[in-house]
């Protein structure tokens, strides 16, 4: 068994109830690494072409990776995989928290979960074993209600519980899953696909730690990254979290606001990082072993909209999405809203972003009191959208329509189809393609849709040359240019970041753009632990490797580059701020998009081609397309 890994996948085939451990051999660790790359293995391999996303054939994983567990900052990470009930294709999320480093502690790399239970159970993994057991007591609670209820019943107040909650179960489509009742694998409907398992949630609880090919090596990189923190790019982090994005984006023009319609949110400082932490911050949070300690925790005792610290605060995306997306300067509002969406397991990016389409339909007339209930649902209205997140939860009312996302909502209604901004179904992002080009190019390719973490974004290009130095781009381009050398950033952008997704690691630590650890020491962490001689070219392959098995998922449905596209709005110019009059062309976006392909390796249909895959070793997957 290679280092750092527990050697032992657990498979959970729900409908016979029947648990097996696999042990894979150490050319496969090593050719997928963990994270989503092995999560997308065994969707291909065990999901057959057509499946149904919410269908018992559909596989969804849960996988760490060979850092995750190892004492150092940045590595308790996990992937969840699955064919998404939002885009209907490959799909895969991560979180952060303390289970995906509990997880390996029980004993295992991953969990593959298959077929779909008779009636709602639980997994519990601790130290090796593994049993299912009765979950009908925990139905309809809120995560941190189930959380609680599972220690208790456990009777060990340190397992750690991934769950999908009460908006799953009700089939909001953008269900999450959710740790520590404020991580959350956010994005793709990987809640809604548990929940459709009659699988409420998997406890885990362990004691063993991977053996470390040089543990003194590896706690010299920890001291130095703990020594070196406030003067790193993550520092920002520390002090803020996340949220300390709000006003520095807005400034620049590239905060989405009035459902995309302007870059600038005038009322930015109001639900700032600075203004969190002078009005309702009460302390931080961090994910197992990372001194960087980004998370937020906020509460509010009563008034309109109280608060539980347990739900944690809001990151810099539900930040936008709740609120900017919304016009909603109302900063506890946005907390409430934040932690409806923790409580009930929903993605706060869509559903936010499925309130901001809904505004823009009610001022547009499109839609009326007749559809909302009675709600006046206009922009900046933060009650409203409050309302409207619990209507989601308890699919109530157009909460009901709402819980399908934007695109299937203005299907369903017949109405403001040209407002969704969404790409597969998925929501944007907060992160602007008009103010960074390269994100346009890589929302479209994304096999799962728009998804912000995929790349480091095109201003780093310039602000942090020296970082991307090692992928041999050395000749900067502004972040507002979608030119040859932009795409050429994109993709190996998008091939790093892939490999950090199959080791299930933080960007916010070893990403080229934050860097408390550059990519030499990533290395160095890797080697320390595994003991493999690896470098960084090896690890661009397993990321290239990772991307074309969740795009050959996607072939093998018969989706390609006609998915690819980009919402409408994008092309219309925004209004105000520094973004004012900017928009996205048709023709750059085609011409990149056209150059990205033959740059991967991918036919004109967005393919990629049986040479490409049999260059990247899995030469099973050109022929499993084949038939
Ligand atoms: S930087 Fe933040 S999100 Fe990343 S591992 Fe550390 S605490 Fe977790």
């Amino acid at each position: 068994m290679p280092l750092g890994y527990q050697g032992k996948v657990l498979h959970v085939n729900l409908t016979s109830r029947e648990l097996s451990v696999e042990e894979p051999d150490a050319t496969f660790y090593r050719r997928y690494m963990g994270g989503s790359a092995m999560g997308a293995y065994y969707l291909l391999r065990n999901t057959p072409p057509d499946a149904d996303p919410l269908g018992p054939e559909n596989t969804l994983s849960l996988f760490v990776g060979v850092m995750t567990g190892a004492p150092i900052s940045g590595q308790s990470r996990v992937a969840a995989v699955a064919k998404s009930p939002v885009s209907g294709l490959a799909d895969e999320s991560a979180a952060g928290g303390f289970w995906p480093a509990e997880l390996k502690f029980a004993g295992f790399d991953g969990v593959v979960i298959q077929g779909k239970a008779d009636a709602p159970v639980y997994l519990w993994i601790h130290d090796g074993e593994a049993e299912l057991r009765d979950a009908l007591h925990l139905m309809g609670q809120f995560t941190a209600d189930v959380e609680d209820a599972l220690r208790e019943e456990l009777a060990d107040a340190r397992l750690h519980v991934l769950q999908c909650g009460p908006a799953a179960e009700r089939g909001v489509r953008y269900s999450a899953l959710v740790n520590n009742a404020n991580r959350v694998n956010g994005r793709g409907g990987m809640g809604t696909v548990m929940a459709s398992k009659n699988l409420k949630a998997v406890a885990v609880r362990g004691h063993t730690r991977p053996e470390l090919a040089d543990a003194d090596g590896l706690r010299e990189l920890a001291r130095w990254g703990a020594q070196n923190l406030d003067t790193s790019g993550v520092a920002g982090f520390k002090r803020l979290g996340t949220a300390v994005l709000v006003t520095s984006q807005s400034v620049v023009g590239g905060l989405p606001t009035h459902n995309w319609d302007s870059g600038t949110f005038d009322a930015a400082e109001a639900i700032s990082g600075e203004r969190m932490k002078e009005t309702i911050l009460t302390g931080t949070d961090t994910c197992y072993g990372c001194v960087v300690r980004c998370k937020r925790v906020v509460e509010v005792t009563g008034g309109a909209f109280p608060v539980d610290p347990r739900y944690g605060g809001p990151e810099y995306e539900s930040l936008a999405a709740l609120g900017s997306y919304c016009d909603v300067s109302d900063l506890v509002a946005i907390a409430r809203a934040n932690q409806l969406c923790n409580a009930y397991g929903m993605d706060t990016i869509a559903c936010g972003a499925t309130i901001a389409w809904a505004m823009d339909c009610f001022e547009h007339g499109l839609i009326s009191e007749a559809d909302t209930g009675g709600l006046s649902l206009r922009f900046g209205d933060g009650a409203a959208m409050v309302a409207m997140v619990e209507m989601i939860g308890e699919r109530q009312g157009l909460g009901k329509i709402l819980g399908e996302g934007s695109a299937r909502a203005a299907e369903i209604l017949g109405v403001g189809q040209d407002l969704v901004v969404a790409v597969k179904g998925r929501e944007l992002p907060a992160h602007m393609p008009q103010v960074k080009r390269e994100m346009a190019l890589l929302y479209a390719v994304n096999p799962g849709g728009a998804d912000h973490t995929v790349s480091e974004h095109g201003t780093s290009y310039i602000r942090f040359s020296e970082g991307v130095a090692a992928l041999d781009l050395l000749d900067p381009t502004p972040p507002t240019v979608l030119d040859s050398e932009m795409v050429r950033y994109a993709v190996y952008s998008q091939r790093l970041i892939s490999s950090m997704d199959a080791v299930c690691v933080c960007k916010f630590v070893y990403g080229p753009a934050w860097q408390l650890y550059d990519l030499d020491q990533w290395v160095a962490a890797l080697r320390a632990i595994t003991g493999w001689n690896v470098n960084l070219w090896e690890m661009m392959k397993v990321g290239e490797r990772r991307l074309n098995l969740l795009r050959a998922f996607n072939a093998r449905e018969g989706v390609g580059a006609e998915a690819d596209t980009l919402p409408r709005k994008l092309t219309v110019p925004l209004t105000g701020g520094a973004s004012d009059g900017v928009a996205v062309t048709d023709e750059e976006f085609e011409t990149a998009k056209a150059l990205y392909y033959q740059m991967v390796g991918w036919d004109a249909q967005g393919y990629p081609t049986p040479a490409k895959l049999h260059e990247l070793g899995i030469g099973w997957v050109a022929e499993l397309m084949a038939g």
